[in-house]
């Protein structure tokens, strides 16, 4: 069971289904690894499914859908597929990915949109498409003037549709799809689903497959990451070895759970740190205290949930430390971006044991790279439970010092 999840979760391109040829525009691209939406979308397009997505852009959606049909439709010269797009920008962007992954291919493909001459996309047209990406008033033209038929439309893309009702488009996507043929395949992505386009998706879908991804944030690359690797019972002593061995001035500590905060703020008041806890089972005058107190200066250190650290806005922290992994790729991502605030400086230190690698390499997929290692001398090995004796009896030994983490001494 867990080999296999480990399978599905390192799923490469070239075991989704994709041709040959397509997968040698991938490679030339130079996408190493699908995204997720892509290992989540790109088999049931294969099957043929119609398909709802809310996912942004910046996930990898493109290649989500313009793998699979490139794959699924062999050129042949008549306009099989009909990709819409709000703007004349992202029309034009989802053309360059086509045409990137298609290289390898006789597939053509025609730009449709406006505030150009109609003679170039009139030309291309004529010499036979199979796939034509446009904007939705530039396409009711060229249906108007018949330079354009929608007839063979065997796979339809709306994309970025809650754009498309944000601009008022959505009266003429309605035209554009009752215009396709019935039986074909559609797939829909839009990042939120307000009613609207609740009601639209239900009339223009058919029985779809629902693929749902948060949102991609991106991280900024003053953030210095490190992932140590540790036994279950070495997080605390890696914590203090890390703060002994650091001068900091402040300090964020996330935790899993409250109890989890809870401990690590006692043994670190303990050691003689000056500290705040952070979480839902404290009062609200509880909180605003250690946030307070944390921001003042008062307290070095707060250790918190992912409950309270949404929305924090705190400028200095120096450095975030995950003593767990957050359940999600988005918390890390969220979790850090409490440190390096407007371009300053920050590490962003990750505590991995046995039983969290996998949370780990979800957290790489969704940054697409993997977290650099630090170096640690009692670190365990790799996906080992076991951790020599010797080992355990050295890390309460007078050897602390030795090999402290050089990311932290930089200071
Ligand atoms: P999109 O969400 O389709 O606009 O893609 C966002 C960015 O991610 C684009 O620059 C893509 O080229 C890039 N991208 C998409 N899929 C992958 C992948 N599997 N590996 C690396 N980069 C990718």
């Amino acid at each position: 069971m867990r080999l296999k999840r480990r399978v599905d979760f390192l799923m490469p391109f070239s075991q989704l289904g994709l041709s040959p040829l397509v997968l040698q525009g991938v490679r030339a691209v130079g996408y190493a690894e699908p995204t997720l939406i892509q290992r989540r979308a790109i088999p049931p397009v294969l099957e043929g499914k119609d398909l709802i997505a809310s996912a942004q852009t910046g996930t990898g959606k493109t290649a989500a859908f313009a793998l699979p049909i490139l794959t699924r439709l062999r050129a042949h010269g008549r306009c099989r597929c009909l990709v819409l797009e709000p703007t004349r920008e992202l029309a034009a962007q989802v053309e360059t990915a086509f045409r990137d992954f298609a290289r390898f291919t006789d597939f053509r493909v025609a730009l449709l949109h406006g505030g150009v001459g109609y003679h170039n996309q009139r030309r291309d047209l004529q010499r036979g498409v199979d796939l034509v990406l446009a904007t939705p008033g530039r396409l009711e033209d060229h249906l108007a003037r018949r330079t354009l038929h929608l007839n063979d439309i065997e796979i339809l893309v709306l994309d970025e549709v809650d754009r498309m009702l944000d601009i008022g488009f959505l009266p003429a996507v309605k035209r554009i799809v009752s215009r396709c043929p019935k039986a074909r395949q559609t797939l829909f992505f839009s990042a939120t689903a307000p009613p609207q386009i609740a009601d639209f998706a239900a009339w223009a879908l058919r029985d779809p497959v629902r693929i749902e991804i948060g949102a991609s944030r991106s991280v900024a690359a003053s953030v210095t990451h490190a992932v140590y690797h540790v036994g279950f019972d070495q997080k605390r002593s890696l914590l203090l070895e890390l703060l002994k061995a650091t001068e900091f001035d402040s300090v964020l500590i996330f935790t899993r759970t409250k109890r989890g905060a809870d401990k690590v703020a006692a043994m670190l008041r303990a050691a003689e740190h000056t500290v705040a806890a952070l979480h839902a089972n404290r009062s609200q005058n509880q909180r605003m205290e250690a946030l307070a107190g944390f921001k003042s200066g008062k307290y070095d250190i707060m250790v918190a949930t992912d409950i309270a650290a949404r929305g924090l806005d705190i400028p200095h922290i120096e450095h975030v430390i995950n003593y767990d992994l957050p359940q999600c790729p988005e918390d890390y991502i969220h979790r850090i971006g409490r440190t390096a605030r407007a371009s300053a400086e920050g590490d962003a230190i990750t505590f991995v044991s046995p039983a969290e690698h996998l949370p780990l390499e979800a957290i790489e997929r969704a940054l697409g790279r993997r977290l650099p290692r630090a170096e640690w001398e009692k670190a365990v090995p790799v996906l080992s439970l076991y951790t020599p004796p010797e080992e355990k009896k050295a890390s309460t030994g007078g050897t602390r010092r030795r090999g402290a983490p050089r990311l932290l001494r930089r200071r």
